[in-house]
């Protein structure tokens, strides 16, 4: 979560330009293709619809509430808004990421879901669900992406992209990458014939000695805070 003032808002913005420029740089989108957003107290900073990423300054970035009212803008808010803002009102997302990268796209036109090919889907929820095909920018989008975000953090949408959110920028945009690393893996597993995956019984092992591990470092840390 982003705090709410204009200090934070001014961050936010700048933070959403450079990370827009990674998009390309990472292959997570070509173009002006793709979209991310933070929600700053009850405003969401969001990408503008149609402006290359080479070219998106701070002041580019568009507001809007979470309602959906458009604050003052220069520039469009992105076409993707619905979906971002139906992930924040059903989720705890601090930011959005939306990417048309190529490995996730792929598999969303040959699969239901990205199964547990390693254990660091954990990260994500567990295996990641492939919501169906409905036409860009529209509520049956957000509403089919919120649905298959049901217990997760990243979802991909077939023969269109994938979404991810975290606590704030940096996280959803680590989500985003690792869902494409994930996918990749799959695909590689999947040339050498039928992949072996992870059970549930086995992620949820992975998930509770994670959890186990951070308990133990903030205890430590804390112990050695004292005098
Ligand atoms: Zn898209």
């Amino acid at each position: 979560m982003y705090d709410s003032d204009s200090d934070g808002l001014h961050a936010a913005r700048a933070e959403l330009v450079s990370y827009s420029a990674r998009l390309l740089d990472d292959g997570l989108a070509v173009g002006s293709a793709g979209n991310m957003s933070v929600r700053s107290g009850d405003l969401v900073a969001i990408t503008p619809s149609g402006i290359s990423y080479a070219e998106m300054r701070p002041e580019d970035v568009c507001l809007v509430t979470l309602d959906g009212t458009e604050e003052q803008n220069a520039e469009t808010p992105s076409t993707e808004t619905p979906m971002h803002l139906a992930i924040y009102a059903a989720t705890t997302a601090g930011a959005v990421v939306h990417t048309h990268s190529a490995e996730v796209i792929a598999l969303s036109a040959a699969r239901e879901e990205l199964p547990a090919i390693h254990y660091a889907i954990t990260g994500l929820g567990g295996p990641v669900r492939v919501a169906p095909y409905v036409r860009f920018g529209s509520d049956g989008l957000a509403a089919a992406a919120v649905e298959a975000l049901d217990g997760r953090s990243a979802v991909i949408l077939r023969n269109h992209g994938a979404v991810t959110y975290g606590r704030d920028l940096a996280q959803a945009y680590d989500r985003a990458l690792l869902l494409e690393w994930l996918a990749r893996t799959y695909r590689l597993a999947l040339s050498y014939g039928e992949p072996s995956l992870l059970s549930a019984a086995e992620l949820a092992e992975v998930t509770a000695e994670s959890r186990r591990r951070r308990y133990g470092e903030r205890r430590s840390t804390h112990q050695q805070r004292r005098p």
